[in-house]
C-alpha cells in the first residue's frame, strides 16, 4: 500500500489508538476459548484494556508498563501471563535464554478460575486415584473446575500404559494441593489452586537448590521427555521448560497449549 495512504488512514484513527500497542487478540482467544464459563470478553477500547469475567468483574489486560522479568512475575497484567509462548516439539529443550513460559501467573485470574481462598479451593477438590495399575494407588486431590481433575486422570492412565522403565519417575508423587506461597516469594504457588503435581522428588532438579553451586543455572534434567509428552497431551505445562527449572513440576495450563498460543519447535 502507498505509504501516504497508510498515513492518511492512520490520521483518521483516534490519537490514543495510534499510541497504544496492539492488543493481542490471538492470546486473548486462547484464554477465552479454554475457559468460556469464566472469561467473557476483551474490552480493548477501555483504558486500560480489560478482560471482562462472566461475573462482571474486570481485570487489567494490558497495563502498558515495560517490565523486567522480575516485575512481570510480581505484578503482571493478564497479557503478561501469556507473553512467552510455551514450546512443544523436539526442539523445546533446553530452554532458550532466560525464558520461563507459564511461570507468570495472575493472582486474581487464578482465583476466578480455580478458587480465590483456601476454603474455595478445598470445596473444588476431586479425588484422582493415581496410577492404579503400577503405583500404590494413592488418592490425589485436584481441582475439578475446567476439566483439571479429569485431565490428571487421563495423564495417570497414559503413564500407567508407558513401559516399566518410566514408572519410577512418576508412581511416587510429591504433592498436588497445598495452600502455600512459592519458596522465597509472596506469590501463591499453583499448588494452592490444586492444578499442579510434583512427581518423584528423587529425580528432580530445582533451580533454587542449584543456585549456590551453579549461579548461571545451566539446564539440568533427568525426567524422560516421554513423561513430559504425556502431561502436555492433556493440557499440562512442565517446569523443566523454564530457565528457572523445576523438573518435578507439572501444571494444568491448557490456555498455553491452545493451538493459537503454543509454539512448535523442531
Ligand atoms: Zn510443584
Amino acid at each position: 500500500m502507498n505509504p501516504w495512504l497508510v498515513l492518511v488512514l492512520n490520521l483518521s484513527a483516534p490519537l490514543s489508538a495510534l499510541l497504544a500497542p496492539p492488543v493481542d487478540a490471538d492470546r486473548f482467544e486462547c484464554l477465552r476459548a479454554t475457559f468460556p464459563q469464566t472469561i467473557s470478553a476483551l474490552d480493548a477500547a477501555a483504558e486500560p484494556a480489560a478482560v471482562v469475567l462472566a461475573d462482571g468483574r474486570r481485570l487489567v489486560w494490558d497495563d502498558k508498563r515495560t517490565k523486567t522479568a522480575d516485575e512481570r512475575l510480581n505484578d503482571p497484567d493478564v497479557q503478561d501471563t501469556l507473553a512467552e509462548p510455551y514450546p512443544m516439539g523436539p526442539g523445546s529443550t533446553p530452554p532458550k535464554g532466560r525464558e520461563d513460559p507459564g511461570r507468570t501467573r495472575h493472582t486474581a485470574l487464578m482465583g476466578a478460575l480455580w478458587g480465590a481462598s483456601e476454603q474455595a479451593v478445598r470445596g473444588a477438590l476431586e479425588k484422582v486415584v493415581w496410577m492404579p495399575k503400577h503405583g500404590p494407588g494413592k488418592t490425589l486431590y485436584f481441582n475439578k473446575h475446567h476439566g483439571a481433575a479429569a485431565a490428571l486422570r487421563r495423564v495417570s492412565a497414559d503413564l500407567d500404559a508407558l513401559p516399566a522403565k518410566f514408572h519410577k519417575y512418576v508412581t511416587v508423587t510429591a504433592g498436588t494441593f497445598v495452600w502455600r506461597h512459592i519458596a522465597g516469594t509472596e506469590r501463591l504457588s499453583a499448588h494452592s489452586h490444586a492444578i499442579a503435581i510434583d512427581i518423584n522428588v528423587k529425580y528432580t532438579h530445582y533451580w533454587r537448590w542449584s543456585l549456590k553451586r551453579e549461579p548461571d543455572l545451566p539446564w539440568r534434567n533427568r525426567i524422560p521427555l516421554e513423561i513430559v509428552e504425556v502431561f502436555e497431551r492433556h493440557g499440562f505445562i512442565w517446569g523443566g521448560k523454564w530457565h528457572h527449572y523445576d523438573t518435578m513440576h507439572f501444571e494444568y495450563r491448557p490456555e498455553l497449549l491452545h493451538p493459537r498460543c503454543v509454539e512448535r519447535r523442531e
